[in-house]
């Protein structure tokens, strides 16, 4: 992490990529495809990244160096604004005739940006185009789980396009401050880990007021933007509320958008959370699936703040004898990240 020193944008990682402009590591190749409902041609765009080099996120996000490949992952028709994966337009057979009466008709889909018929892909914003194809799986009544993974990949494009500061010379002199203190990256760890972690040195650095006292609010905000690249929200927002009053223009409104897309992600989790959860209640995920979608669950619930039932289904996921090996070391990480109940004693 910050490791860009001498090392060229190639390598450059977690923070380097949040303040700099975001850089396409992988080829974005064009796919032609036809609009199942109203039979309009148009390019989509298909992002290739190698591997997830970018960290794995305790949600199960996977990040490319880069541009994300889950902002591709989702094609608007320009025209009618039907939406979904690439699949979705290239399956054989045309949608259900109700559902393409019901877009064409009555107009269902409601863009949350302005879309004309000739805009290209990448010039529809990725939350608009995950938007129009969630209503999409809600018309088509799609399966829970696949609403679920719908809208948990929505979650994490809102996170990422949230962790976003403006490199003003301030917050770029905190962070050539912050980098020497950080450990050594060393190949094959987790670069998401990694982060968190550097977040608990910096922090304990903070908190000994190791910094200068005019830059003091500037590291702040390193350590709330790397938690709000993680979906670490409640403690990001805590940090970002108290120095808004501190730093100079334009970082106070940068900190209000990313407050607003904190309470989007919540949303739009809290939504994914209901989904998946249906699916599991229903047994409708697969058997093999099971035990994931357990760990998952108690991941979603910790993230918006529903502690009780993040424990629960930790505690399932932990039950589970098929719950995979690096999964279950998450499942007991984050289950004790959880705070303990006021007066109740814990195992720990
Ligand atoms: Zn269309």
């Amino acid at each position: 992490m910050f490791a860009y020193r001498g090392l060229g944008i190639a390598t450059v990682c977690g923070l380097a990529v949040a303040l700099v402009a975001e850089v396409c590591q992988g080829g974005v190749n064009s796919v032609p495809v036809v609009c199942p409902v109203c039979d309009h041609a148009f390019e989509a765009l298909r992002l290739e990244t190698p591997g997830a080099r970018g960290g794995v996120e305790r949600d199960l996000f996977a990040r490319a160096l880069g541009a994300q490949p889950v902002a591709y992952l989702i094609t608007t028709c320009p025209r009618c604004y039907y939406s979904g994966y690439l699949d979705d337009f290239q399956s054989t057979g045309r949608v259900d005739a109700a559902l393409r009466k019901a877009i064409v008709k009555d107009h269902p889909l409601r863009p949350e940006t302005p879309i004309t018929a000739a805009m290209k892909q990448d010039e529809i914003p990725p939350t608009t185009r995950y938007a129009l194809a969630a209503a999409v799986y809600r018309l088509r009544r799609a399966p829970a789980e696949a609403q679920g993974w719908l809208l948990l990949r929505w979650a994490w494009v809102v996170r990422e396009d949230g962790s976003y500061l403006p490199p003003t010379s301030s917050l770029m002199q905190a962070m050539r401050e912050i980098e020497p203190r950080l450990p050594e990256i060393r190949p094959g760890t987790n670069q998401a880990d990694r982060e968190l972690r550097a977040v608990n040195i910096l922090t304990a650095d903070w908190q000994e007021g190791s910094f200068d006292p005019e830059l003091e609010p500037y590291v702040r905000l390193v350590i709330a933007l790397v938690l709000r690249r993680h979906g670490e929200n409640g403690a990001a927002r805590a940090l970002l509320v108290n120095t808004k009053r501190q730093v100079d223009p334009p970082l106070p409104a940068a900190i209000d958008r990313m407050i607003a897309s904190m309470d989007e992600e919540r949303r739009i989790l809290a939504a994914a959370r209901e989904q998946i959860e249906r699916a599991v209640t229903r047994s409708e995920v697969k058997p093999e699936n099971r035990p994931a979608s357990l760990y998952l669950l108690g991941e979603l619930c910790r993230r918006i703040d529903d502690d009780g039932n993040a424990r629960t289904w930790f505690d399932r996921a932990i039950a589970e004898p098929a719950l995979d090996g690096s999964l279950r070391v998450w499942a007991i990480e984050q289950r004790e990240l959880i705070q303990p109940l006021d007066g109740v004693p814990t195992h720990k």
